[in-house]
C-alpha cells in the first residue's frame, strides 16, 4: 500500500488555551492507524509552556554562561530551568531533559513566537502525545498514533532534522535483533529508531519558517514490535560521558 503524507493546511497561530487536537480534527479525516506528527512548538504554545523574557531574572551561572555564548542571560536561565542535566557550555549549551532528550538549548526556542516570548519544550512530551492520541480519540472514535516532534541538530553532521520527543500508540524502536536478512544471518544489533524517521519526515513537510504547516498526517504506515529505551543509560553513553568527562577537566 502506498504511503500517504498529508501536512495539515489552515491551522491558526496556536494560543494558550487552542484545543490543538480538536484544531486538527476539524481539518482531517482520520483513519484507523493513521500516524499524527505534532511539531512540540505549537503543542506548547496551547499548553501555556511558553515564557516571558521579561519574567526570567538570570541568576550567576546564567549570566557566566551567557558571557561565553554571547546569549541574553535570561534566555540561558531558560535553558537552565529546561535542563536536568548541562553536558556542554560553550559555543552552545548542551543539556538533557528531564525526559531524558539531550539537545541544543534544552530545545528553548524564539522562533514562531511573538517578540519576548520562549517556547518551551512540553516537560512530558510522552504524556503529551498519550493526551492528544486520547483527545482525537475521543473526538473522532479513530485510533491513531501520535508523534511529538522538535527540529533538532546532530552531532557529526551538519544541518538539522526533526527528531521524536514524544510518542503513543507505536514503540521508539523497531527491534530487528533475531530477525534474519536475505542470506539468512541473524541480526544480532539493528534495532531502527522508526519514531525518529516519521519526525524527519514530518518536519521536512512542516518547514522551518513561515509555512504554518505544525502537523502532518502518515496513512498506510506498518506497525512493528519493539520496545521504547531510545535513550542510552549514562552507563551506554560513550559520547554523553566524554563530553561530561572534558566539562570537568
Ligand atoms: P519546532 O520544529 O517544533 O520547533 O517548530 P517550528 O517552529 O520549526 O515550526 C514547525 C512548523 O509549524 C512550521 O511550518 C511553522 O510555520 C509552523 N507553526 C509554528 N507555529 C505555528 C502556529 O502557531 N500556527 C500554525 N498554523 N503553524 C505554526
Ligand atoms: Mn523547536
Ligand atoms: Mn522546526
Amino acid at each position: 500500500m502506498e504511503i500517504q503524507v498529508i501536512g495539515v493546511q489552515g491551522l491558526p497561530l496556536i494560543q494558550k488555551g487552542d484545543d490543538l487536537p480538536a484544531l486538527i480534527c476539524d481539518r482531517v479525516a482520520f483513519e484507523d492507524g493513521d500516524i499524527l506528527a505534532i511539531a512540540s512548538s505549537v503543542y506548547s504554545k496551547a499548553a501555556g509552556f511558553t515564557r516571558e523574557l521579561a519574567s526570567i531574572t538570570p541568576g550567576a551561572d546564567a549570566v557566566r554562561i551567557a558571557a561565553k555564548t554571547k546569549e541574553d542571560p535570561r534566555f540561558v536561565q531558560a535553558v537552565l530551568d529546561s535542563s536536568a542535566d548541562i553536558l556542554l557550555e560553550h559555543p552552545f549549551i548542551l543539556s538533557e531533559l528531564p525526559s531524558g532528550h539531550i539537545g541544543v538549548r534544552a530545545g528553548v526556542d524564539h522562533s514562531n513566537v511573538e517578540d519576548g516570548r520562549l517556547i518551551i519544550l512540553p516537560p512530558d512530551p510522552m504524556g503529551a502525545a498519550v493526551g492528544v492520541r486520547d483527545a482525537v480519540r475521543r473526538i473522532t472514535g479513530k485510533d491513531v498514533r501520535v508523534l511529538i516532534t522538535d527540529t533538532c541538530g546532530r552531532p557529526f553532521r551538519r544541518g538539522q532534522t526533526g527528531i521524536a520527543i514524544g510518542w503513543a500508540g507505536m514503540t521508539a524502536i523497531d527491534d530487528y535483533r533475531g530477525d534474519t536478512d536475505l542470506f539468512g544471518h541473524v541480526l544480532e544489533i539493528t534495532e531502527e529508531a522508526v519514531v525518529d524517521e516519521i519526525a524527519a519526515f514530518a518536519n521536512f513537510v512542516m518547514g522551518e519558517s513561515h509555512q504554518g504547516v505544525p502537523a502532518v498526517v502518515f496513512r498506510n504506515c506498518k506497525t512493528w514490535n519493539g520496545h521504547d529505551s531510545v535513550y542510552f543509560t549514562p552507563q551506554e553513553d560513550i559520547i554523553r560521558a566524554a563530553l561530561k568527562k572534558n566539562k570537568k577537566d
